[in-house]
């Protein structure tokens, strides 16, 4: 298992640092975020250090998301919130602080204080399809 000796998460990981659980088991970790965006925030974790998604196997990936459909619906049934933000930034310009790939599920309440911007744009013509086309020459 990959392990950052200086990694908030890993810490969290190996028991140094304590953590209000939800889940463990053999490749993921779910816990209470102590700043949360709102009542009944979780993170999910894989137990294995990752900066960022795409260091991640498509194993581990699928093993630690695996968990989220049923995360999601005992964070619903909890709390009994409106709906769900999960969310995974990846790099400090996304919004990474914490360098330890993390899905956030976020519920949202009515009237809540969360907010995106989301400023939508639009493509020349031709651009989607070859942007497209780019994309798949690198999957
Ligand atoms: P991000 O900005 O996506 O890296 O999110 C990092 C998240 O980790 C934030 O929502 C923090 O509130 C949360 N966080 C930081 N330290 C801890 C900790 N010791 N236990 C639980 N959550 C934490
Ligand atoms: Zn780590």
């Amino acid at each position: 298992m990959n392990k950052d000796l200086d990694c908030l998460f890993c810490k969290i990981v190996a028991g140094e640092i304590p953590c209000c659980k939800v889940h463990e088991d053999d490749v993921s970790l779910a816990f209470m975020d102590i700043g949360p965006l709102g009542e009944g925030h979780v993170l999910l974790i894989p137990k294995s250090h990752f900066f960022t998604l795409d260091e991640m196997s498509a194993d581990v990936a699928a093993g630690v998301l695996s968990n989220l459909p049923a995360l999601v619906k005992a964070v619903v049934s909890a709390v009994g919130c409106e709906g769900v933000n999960v969310l995974q930034n990846n790099g400090s310009i996304a919004g990474q602080l914490v360098p330890h790939v993390h899905f956030h599920i976020i519920p949202r309440y009515a009237g809540d204080e969360f907010h995106f911007n989301w400023p939508a744009g639009s493509y020349a013509e031709g651009q989607m399809d070859s942007l497209a086309a780019k994309i798949r020459e690198n999957l």
